[in-house]
């Protein structure tokens, strides 16, 4: 605990030496000042709790200190007993008052009654700092639950965004079925539901098994199974996605077999976990190192990519509950930062541990983890879509150019934009945005906001800048659907803001009223 102090102001050293004598204890430390001005340094330097000051000093006297420390803000509450000979007359009393005394003792000095006296301050003093950590302690904690509620609502934001993006291609798809579409799609179209029907509900699956692992509610159902098998389970769930990015993967396995005793469905979700992270977080075209070795009694199964790598400073959270190392604009690929935690639980579960090693930022990560010796690797089909499609030759109404980088969504999209009657092209970042809006010039731009690279913010605020194009009817189709993300879209120049998932019927509405908007303003009414 720190110390109380005390500050003793006495021009003669025996008078310092006595008082100190007389009020020694534990926890109080006395600073000794044998002038005015030496006192007043020492208040500079310390929180002191009581000051006992000799009224009888040369040079500045007792008062004179004492009004000195009432006219500054940091002295003018600490208490003063005024030491002085003899009963002081009244006049004398009532200045020393004035001049912020709270006490008055006479020389020659009564221990006790000075003891006592001192042990009320002593006590005030040690109440008030008892306080202060307590009040301390209290603010951390407000704090810590302020920013807790915070990671609550950006996790509930997120979470938000995370199921609309499947939800999108969804709706696209049945109001699609449910209409008078060209029925040769069907095929394609259900392909794209059922696939993102699984996302959703893989995503919907994490959710439940952190809250699952959290509560110690996941049994493991553990077999005997030779590790190439978790191995091949995983692939399979990951090639598709490592394929779609055109990735090379390179498999690194063991010439012996090895055995491990787990749980198949949890131990490939892991490492598929970490492969599909591996695919998120490296541009396309990378490279990914799956290896798989014995290491004594361990199996050891690292995943290593080359792609954006994680900063020093994050290495050690990124297994936590909804971390994630960049903001969700640039983020752009998603998650909800769950991965990685229940990727930590469900090895610790199967009596193993998981590291991350990085260089740095663009240098690559490595996923290394060990589990008691038994693991599996196999292809799927790559379901990759046409980033462009072939605009309908005949009665295109506006012609409307789509940016988003889920493929899915874009293509459903388009199609969505062909059944109403207009012509669309696809792309799926904002750089190649720019480009095809000159190349293409369409009447109407819809935008999706999280884009790699060149957010759709930023796109829409270049477009507004080109001369050439800034008449565009430029409509935001994104997932991030609060207040302030329309602010934002309207400050950065989006005529409109649509939330994903958009139906057919609202994407017809909104052509129309372009389409509506247009004709006015090339046939303007004479007025
Ligand atoms: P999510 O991917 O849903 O955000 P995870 O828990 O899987 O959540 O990962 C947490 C964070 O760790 C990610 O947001 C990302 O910033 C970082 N991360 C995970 N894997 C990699 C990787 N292979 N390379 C770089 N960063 C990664």
């Amino acid at each position: 605990m720190t110390p109380v102090y005390f500050l003793l102001v006495d021009d003669l050293e025996e008078n310092l030496l006595s008082l100190e004598a007389l009020l020694r204890r534990e926890g109080l430390e006395l600073l000794k000042a044998r002038s005015g001005d030496e006192a007043l340094e020492l208040l500079l330097r310390h929180e002191v709790a009581l000051a006992l000051v000799d009224v009888q000093m040369p040079g500045l006297n007792g008062f004179e200190l004492a009004e000195l420390m009432r006219g500054n803000d940091r002295t003018r509450r600490i208490p003063i007993i005024f030491l002085t000979a003899g009963a002081a007359d009244a006049q004398r009393r009532f200045r020393g008052y004035e001049a912020g005394a709270v006490d008055f003792i006479y020389k020659p000095i009564e221990a006790d009654i000075l003891r006592s006296k001192a042990d009320v301050f002593f006590e005030l003093h040690r109440q008030r700092q008892q306080l202060a950590d307590q009040r301390d302690a209290l603010e951390a904690q407000a704090q810590a639950l302020q920013q807790a509620d915070r990671r609550k609502d950006e996790f509930l934001a997120t979470l938000a965004h995370e199921l609309r993006n499947p939800l999108a291609p969804l709706r696209h798809g049945l109001d699609l079925l449910q209409s008078n579409h060209e029925a040769s799609k069907n095929a394609e179209i259900l392909g794209v539901m059922d696939r993102q029907l699984f996302h959703l509900v893989r995503l919907i699956d994490d959710l439940l098994d952190v809250s699952r692992i959290t509560q110690g509610k996941i049994v493991l159902r553990k077999e005997r199974l030779e590790l190439l098998t978790f191995i091949r389970s995983a692939l399979e769930t990951s090639r598709p996605l490592i394929e779609a990015a055109g990735h090379e993967l390179t498999l690194e396995l063991p010439e012996t077999t090895l055995w491990l005793e787990a749980d198949l469905t949890r131990l490939a979700q892991i490492i598929s976990n970490l492969l599909n992270n591996a695919v998120k977080y490296t541009p396309d075209g990378g490279h990914i190192r799956l290896s798989v070795k014995a290491d004594g009694q361990q199996a050891v199964i690292s995943v290593a990519d080359n792609g954006v790598g994680i900063p020093q400073h994050m290495l050690a959270s990124v297994f936590e509950l909804f971390a994630q190392v960049d903001q969700h604009l640039e983020r752009a690929k998603g998650g909800l930062g769950i991965g990685l935690a229940l990727v930590q639980q469900l090895v610790v579960l199967h009596g193993g541990k998981v590291i991350v090693e990085s260089e740095g930022c663009g240098k690559g990560s490595t996923f290394t983890l060990t589990v008691p010796l038994a693991t599996s690797p196999a292809p799927a089909a790559n379901p990759s879509l046409a980033a462009t499609a072939q605009p309908p030759a005949t009665k295109a109404a506006l012609k409307v150019l789509v940016v988003d980088d889920t493929q899915e969504v874009a293509q459903t999209t388009g199609w969505m934009l062909e059944e109403l009657g207009h012509e669309y092209r696809l792309v799926n970042d904002g750089h190649l945005a720019l480009e095809a809006a000159h190349a293409y010039q369409p009447d109407v731009i819809l935008l999706d906001i999280g884009l790699p690279g060149m957010s759709g913010y930023d796109v829409c605020r270049a477009l507004r800048q080109d001369a050439a194009l800034k008449d565009i009817t430029i409509i935001a189709q994104t997932g991030w659907g609060q207040e302030r993300d329309k602010a934002s879209a309207r400050e950065a120049g989006f005529d409109h803001h649509m939330v994903k998932p958009v139906g057919l019927k609202a994407l017809g509405e909104m052509m129309e009223d372009v389409a509506a908007a247009k004709s006015a303003a090339s046939n303007p009414q004479p007025s």
